[in-house]
């Protein structure tokens, strides 16, 4: 087999609309800014993964340094874990870690993404797994009275066993009242995760946390500021419902030490701000030393790889964030995502839709 090499890099920043705003507790997104990237190789292979910047503040940034890590990529040898030690030791004095993580993730996805397709082999048989159904739950927002069980019935129909909202309203009385409504839509046979993206402090979250302990809560999810581990701890101790947390680590270092902080019962890292695929594995391998359930924050299609090689797998995290600009978006039956049986992830852009959304 002929190796395969680096080279070019492509970014192209879009700024996909949502279907549903994402309305938290601290903000409201209401468009996905995505980079997408494509690693052009010496063979007919094209590695593809998108970065998500949250705001559209972000994309250009993120776009210029992909352009700038081009120079020192082209010609590399498609291992990402070479690619990775190079950009590791190439951003040290910077640090690795905000913009400049998000932007050396997405070479690491894509780069695995180009590794599979070269083997022949999606990313999930290339890491040693199978083509299996991963289970999902259906990621909702502060959806109100009205949309909040409109979107829970919907996802029932659709075969979905679990669903998450966000709460962290003004006050503890509407977060029961949202929490109510959705279980009583759904009925107790559906998972219910609930998700404050930090928005209380740690009295409050307990007060709030106990007040929803009758509604059977699958997690509550980033009680209090993230950084706080020893405040989520406290939250642990007093609740009965399990804490969740991990979105936000930008290292696996930083998922360690909330471990040994004792901050959370399950974790879901982000694969983007992990570190990406390889990130992904040293943060699976450290939830199964402790034994903790890992689930997976957006990002949907590599996740859903990640999560058939993560021994403690727990729930794929159904948001969609890209489906807009995707040529075949993940395909989920009876509320579970279908690793796709393709070479590499499954990523393929809809040219159409990407030119349509161009920033
Ligand atoms: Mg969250």
């Amino acid at each position: 087999m002929q190796d395969l090499f680096i080279r070019s890099l492509r970014a192209r920043a879009v700024n996909v609309p949502l279907e549903f705003p994402v309305r938290t507790s601290v903000g409201v997104v209401d468009t996905s800014p995505l980079v997408l990237l494509d690693i052009e190789t010496n063979q007919d292979i094209t590695g593809r993964s998108y970065a998500f910047t949250y705001t559209p503040l972000g994309l250009a940034p993120v776009r210029a340094l992909l352009d700038s890590l081009e120079r020192l990529l082209e010609g590399q040898l498609v291992a990402p874990h070479e690619i990775e030690k190079l950009l590791q030791g190439r951003f040290r004095l910077l640090g690795n870690t905000g913009i400049v993580k998000i932007a050396t993730a997405a070479v690491d996805m894509a780069a695995w993404d180009a590794l599979a397709q070269h083997r022949g082999v999606p990313l999930a048989k290339l890491l040693g797994g199978q083509v299996k159904a991963i289970p999902a739950y259906d990621s909702h927002s502060m959806d109100g009275p009205q949309l909040g069980p409109e979107r829970a019935r919907r996802a029932v129909a659709q075969g979905l066993k679990a669903i998450k909202i966000k709460i962290g309203h003004k006050t503890l009385k509407e977060d029961v009242q949202s929490v109510a409504l959705i279980r009583e839509t759904v009925g107790d046979d559906v998972h219910l995760m609930v998700d404050v993206n930090q928005g209380l402090s740690v009295p409050e979250a307990i007060r709030r946390g106990r007040a929803l302990e009758p509604f059977g809560l699958a997690w509550i999810e980033e009680p209090t500021l993230q950084e706080d581990y020893s405040g989520h701890a406290l939250i642990r101790d007093a609740l009965k419902t399990p804490v969740q947390m991990g979105e936000n680590w930008f290292s696996v270092d930083e998922m360690h030490k909330a471990i040994v902080a004792g901050a959370a019962d399950f974790v879901m890292p982000d694969v983007m701000k992990i570190g990406g695929v390889s990130g992904w594995l040293r943060a699976s391998a450290l939830a199964a030393t402790y034994q903790i359930p890992m689930s997976s924050h957006i990002f949907d299609e590599i996740s859903a790889h990640l999560l058939a090689v993560t021994p403690t797998a727990h729930w794929l995290e159904k948001m969609g964030l890209a489906d807009p600009i995707l040529a075949k978006p993940l395909v989920y039956v009876n509320g579970a995502a279908l690793v796709p049986d393709v070479p590499g992830v499954g990523i393929e852009w809809n040219e159409e839709a990407v030119e349509r959304f161009a920033v």
